[in-house]
């Protein structure tokens, strides 16, 4: 029996069989230590990109501010239709100012994801959240930010700001400048708003 070959599978060698396994696991602790490194973090950016995205979709879906809907970005202080006003330069009022104390915390009308936060001309310290159906909020003359970045989260009710005189009011009693955009054009906030 031992002589005759031929009804023995072939074996390898016990060797060259733990040698196989070894190099296995070399090549599979191997991959396990490049996933363990490089997944954690491709999984985060993966899932902030997803979680943007789904955030953006599901805001462009939702309807446009409709009338006596959204609530006074500064709580119980008056509001006054004054969109449309002229202003320097030929320009006319493309939103309307609410007066409050300075420092003045400033609630986002809408959930949205942050645009913008810094600094423009007129404006001076601006603030704009895009909101429901892709509609730009705009908030502007602030004294300081909330905590928030560009591309942040926010709901409605947030801080975004606090009210002050930055920009082209400048020495002007404390507001904020509130406007909204709509596909790129100003429309008036004035009765878009509750009143009560
Ligand atoms: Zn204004």
């Amino acid at each position: 029996m031992l002589a005759d070959g031929k009804n023995q599978p072939p074996k390898p060698s016990f060797v060259s069989r733990v040698l196989g396994v070894l190099i296995k696991a070399v090549v599979l602790l191997g991959f396990l230590f490049v996933f363990d490194k490089l997944l954690p973090s491709i999984s985060e950016q993966t899932q902030s990109f997803v979680v943007a995205k789904w955030q953006q979709m599901s805001l462009l879906q939702q309807e446009l501010p409709t009338e006596n809907s959204l609530p006074n970005p500064l709580p119980d202080k008056r509001l006054t239709d004054t969109w449309g006003a002229a202003r320097s330069q030929g320009r006319s009022h493309e939103g309307i100012d609410i007066f409050a104390e300075r420092g003045t915390p400033i609630q986002s009308t809408t959930q949205g994801i942050v645009s913008k936060v810094g600094e423009n001309n007129l404006g001076g310290r601006v603030v704009v959240v895009v909101g429901p159906g892709g509609a730009g909020h705009y908030y502007a003359h602030l004294e300081d930010y909330a905590d928030i970045a560009p591309n942040d989260w926010v709901n409605q009710g947030d801080i975004i700001g606090y009210v002050g005189d930055s920009g082209n009011a400048k020495g002007t009693p404390p507001h904020v400048h509130y406007g909204i955009y709509i596909n790129g054009s100003a429309v008036n906030p004035y009765p878009l708003l509750q009143k009560d």
